[in-house]
């Protein structure tokens, strides 16, 4: 083709990292910054030990790199912008968040609210991608006069199972159960999960509180559930536009926005390490993740979607015309360099 493997690809699935600022464990265990991100090279350097002229360092390029300063609205006009901008057009596209536990996962997709009540929840400094594309959802296509429907779902894996936090069931116990769907060939059927339809963005707000308060009950229950279950918030947008000669036209968009397990649930080079088997934390659905995505980067023609549940689900947002960003989260400290490093070999593979 024209165009080379490597530019094509840089199109579709974009890697970027974020290193979160030092903190306060980490000050306390007297640990040393080994991380420097530098956004106008895009490039993050890890000093792997020595110091001064001795240093041993190791570099990578990213598509984007966040420092320690870098705000919630940087990553979202960056990074969530121009994908939002692709689903509504119609496409099916993925926003995932990958690393160690603690680095800064849920912060980046979630968010938090300040102290205080002097913000509302979408003006927050500190709201995250997910309430930060709601609204901008409604804003957009309120404003270009688009006849549209949003709907969201919240599905949790965790162990394989699955686990919906939208409900009307408090019950977390309840799996769901996942067929190979009839009518669409690279889809799958979640056989009874909630779609909710949202009016209005004061409604997000409420039914992202309902998903937290089913999520903590899962939690209580099951052994380290929030480093090791995977997080899919799906938002799926129906159009219609009315063409000059009259046609009615309907577009379909999906984001995914995904917040992984912690990437300590599997070893260094994607391999299954003997501490994490011994653990009993082999984590099938993040492990077949990075194959899925080498097969997708390297083209090779059998993409193994069907070895876990979390890439079936996602297998009609992953590859072909749709839009991936990881979004690689990392500690600063010298405590932490080894699942650093670990963070960014894998996130580099997927470049
Ligand atoms: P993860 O989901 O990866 O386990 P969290 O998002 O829960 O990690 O983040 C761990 C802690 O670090 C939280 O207290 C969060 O507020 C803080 N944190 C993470 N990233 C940032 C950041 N970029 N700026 C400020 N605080 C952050
Ligand atoms: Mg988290």
């Amino acid at each position: 083709s024209a165009v080379s493997k490597k530019e094509e690809k840089g199109r579709n699935i974009q890697v970027v990292v974020r290193c979160r600022p030092f903190n306060a464990t980490e000050r306390k265990l007297s640990a040393f910054n080994v991380v420097d991100c530098e956004h106008a090279r895009k490039e993050v350097t890890i000093r792997t030990g020595g110091v001064g002229d001795k240093a041993t360092k190791k570099t990578y390029t990213f598509d984007m790199v966040f420092g320690p300063t870098a705000k919630q609205i940087d990553v979202y006009r960056s990074v969530v912008c121009p994908i939002l901008d692709e689903v509504i057009m119609g496409y099916n596209c993925t926003i995932f968040a990958y690393g160690q536990t603690g680095t800064g996962k849920t912060f980046t997709m979630e968010g938090e609210r300040s102290a205080g009540e002097q913000f509302t929840w979408e003006e927050d400094p500190l709201a995250g991608i997910i309430p930060r594309t709601l609204h901008q959802i409604f804003e957009k296509l309120s404003e270009n006069g688009t006849e549209f429907s949003v709907k969201v779902s919240l599905l949790e894996i965790y162990n394989e199972e699955l686990i919906d936090l939208l409900s009307p069931s408090p019950d977390v116990n309840e799996k769901l159960q996942m067929f190979d769907d009839p009518r669409n060939k690279r889809g799958v059927v979640i056989k009874g999960l909630e779609e909710i339809t949202v009016h209005n963005k004061d409604e997000v707000y409420q039914i992202l509180e309902r998903g937290a308060a089913k999520r903590k009950t899962a939690a209580t229950l099951m052994n380290a559930y929030s480093s090791r279950s995977h997080s899919v918030f799906s938002t799926t947008i129906h159009m219609k536009e009315t063409t000059v000669d009259g046609e009615e036209l309907v577009k379909i968009g999906k984001l995914n926005l995904v917040d992984l397990a912690g990437s300590e649930n599997i070893g260094r080079s994607g391999a299954v390490d003997k501490r994490a088997r011994e653990a009993g934390s082999i984590n099938q659905s993040l492990l077949t993740l990075g194959r899925v995505i080498k097969a997708l980067v390297e083209r090779t023609p059998h993409v193994p979607y069907r070895e876990s549940k979390l890439t079936r689900i996602l297998q009609d947002s992953l590859g072909g015309r749709t839009k991936t960003s990881i979004i690689a989260t990392i500690s600063p400290a010298s405590i932490n360099m080894e699942e650093t490093l670990s963070t960014l070999d894998y996130a580099h593979r997927a470049k």
